[in-house]
């Protein structure tokens, strides 16, 4: 995809802080870190979401994903970090090329991954649920 930015950075058109790389995902820093140390995981192959990734893709991506946070607790003594990935506009994601958010998590930092909690009303939960399972 020739406006993707990561797609760039894969193709070494525009440089990163590179830590990881094999056959189907690269791993490097995010430029505008939720905290210092803040790692992105990318499957090589240009795929808009989660959804649209290949089986294969979405297998190496979590494996490396396991592999960077190891590495980022044992760089930072701290077993303590958080998985994000913002699927579609409407969750927040602005590059349009998927990817994991990896963030460590220290003692006191100013990162806060909470929502409020709605509540069902009788029997709508059983509702949300046959119409998801329905497509499963
Ligand atoms: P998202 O909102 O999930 O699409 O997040 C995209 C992330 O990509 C943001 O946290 C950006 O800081 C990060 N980002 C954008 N351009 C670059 C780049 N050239 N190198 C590293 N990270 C980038």
């Amino acid at each position: 995809m020739e406006d993707c930015v990561f797609c760039k950075i894969i193709g070494g058109k525009i440089p990163s802080a590179k830590i990881y790389e094999d056959e189907k995902v690269i791993s490097f820093l995010d430029i505008m870190p939720a905290n210092k140390g803040h790692c992105l995981v990318v499957p090589k192959i240009h795929a808009q979401t989660l959804v649209e990734m290949g089986d294969e893709d979405l297998s190496a991506a979590i494996k490396a994903t396991k592999k960077v946070a190891r590495a980022l607790s044992l760089s930072f003594g701290n077993g303590s970090f958080n998985i994000v990935m913002n699927n579609g506009k409407e969750a927040g994601q602005l590059v349009n090329h998927a990817h994991i958010h990896l963030i460590p998590r220290f003692q006191k930092d100013r990162l806060r991954i909470k929502w409020s909690h709605l509540k069902y009303e009788g029997d709508e939960i059983k509702d949300y649920a046959e119409k998801i399972k329905k497509f499963i």
